[in-house]
């Protein structure tokens, strides 16, 4: 069992604040990914979990149990950084095992707990390398070993795929899910990458400024973002937001009129995702030459300016038109979401 909850928490070096008021309860065995831009104040949430950093206000438990003044040996967490710290003078089998060492775990457990979690990662072939000799992956292969290897009740990672090249992140990243699915240990997990966090979360938190967007299932970010932040945050390619003022349930901007909306008249922001859109010869709501055309493979995205933004649409890979030509792009009502301008509060 594994309860974590963070009751009002905050974190302040002077008058800066790098986390402000953060209230959250995470359940036993949940996958919770924290996500936001550079410096919102993930790494120094995980921190303060973990016991690296004191929070200056609120309170942390596990299990109901209070733990702001415990060492972070004695929290029972493991963490796995984006720089793997291995020690580099010990094989992968030591540097596996140290933790049972340094935790005075009975020896005669270690060979097998060691094997067990280094299969979990598919290391068996590779025990007796040193790190030096070690692709980037198998490197942190090995730090999820030796966190494994713990048994503890709660892992916190913070960016471990940072420093893999792209295709080595999707299949760590696969691995990791794995993991956690085998493992079912309550996990919070630090990231600055979108996907990485809709793959593996079962609930997400958006952050930024230090200040909690929005908490909830990838499913429920992706399809109800709170406010602009978190539309713009969530989705590839990003949210279309779109300045314009409603008047009648009509909202309109420069080549942009869109009808029948359920909204009170004045300024708002209209989003809709590029994949929600149709694009049309003529007789959509949106009609302006293209700014530009992106080949996918299996679609073609379609792009034209309005106002200052880009707004983009997803059309037919067999899609065919030239930069300049005109075009129509038709959002269903259904698929608009609608932001006070001024706030970026979702209002619609
Ligand atoms: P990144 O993705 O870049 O690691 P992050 O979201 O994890 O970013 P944090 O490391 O939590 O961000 O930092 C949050 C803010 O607090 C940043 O603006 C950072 O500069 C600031 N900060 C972190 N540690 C300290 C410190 N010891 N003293 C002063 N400010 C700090």
């Amino acid at each position: 069992m594994a309860e974590i909850q963070l009751r009002g928490v905050s974190k302040r070096w002077g008058s800066f604040v790098g986390v402000d008021n953060f209230d959250l309860t995470i359940a036993d065995r949940e996958f919770l990914v924290l996500l936001g831009p550079s410096g919102c104040g993930k790494t120094t949430t995980m921190r303060m979990i973990a016991g690296l950093e004191d929070p200056t206000d609120g309170e942390i438990t596990i299990d109901g149990r209070v733990i702001n003044d415990l060492e972070p040996k004695d929290r029972d967490v493991a963490m796995v950084f984006q720089s793997y710290a291995l020690y580099p003078n010990l094989n992968v089998y030591e540097n596996i095992r140290f933790p049972l060492r340094v935790r005075g775990t009975d020896p005669s457990t270690h060979d097998e707990k060691v094997r067990r979690a280094s299969a979990m990662v598919e290391l068996d072939e590779f025990l007796h390398r040193k790190p030096a000799e070690l692709s980037g992956g198998q490197r942190q292969r090995v730090a999820l070993a030796r966190a494994i290897v713990r048994e503890p009740n709660v892992f916190l990672m913070d960016e471990p795929l940072s420093n893999l090249d792209a295709k080595l992140r999707v299949s760590t990243r696969a691995q990791i899910k794995n993991l956690s699915h085998e493992l079912s240990v309550t996990t919070i997990y630090v990231t600055h990458d979108q996907i990485e966090a809709m793959t593996l979360a079962d609930r997400v938190v958006v952050m930024e400024k230090g200040i909690v967007q929005q908490v909830g299932s990838p499913t429920e970010i992706y399809d109800r973002p709170a406010n602009t932040f978190v539309a713009s945050f969530i989705g590839s390619p990003a949210m279309n937001l779109i300045e314009g003022s409603c008047a009648g349930g009509t909202f309109s901007t420069q080549n942009t009129e869109i009808a029948g909306l359920d909204v009170a008249d004045g300024p708002v922001t209209l989003g809709f995702r590029a994949e929600d859109a149709e694009v049309r010869g003529e007789g959509g709501q949106i009609t302006a030459p293209i700014y530009t055309l992106e080949l996918l493979g299996d679609a073609t995205m379609v792009s034209v300016r309005i106002g200052g933004a880009l707004v983009s649409a997803k059309a037919d890979k067999s899609f065919r038109a030239e930069i300049g030509d005109m075009v129509s792009i038709h959002v269903p009502k259904e698929h608009c979401h609608l932001f006070d301008a001024e706030s970026g509060e979702r209002i619609g």
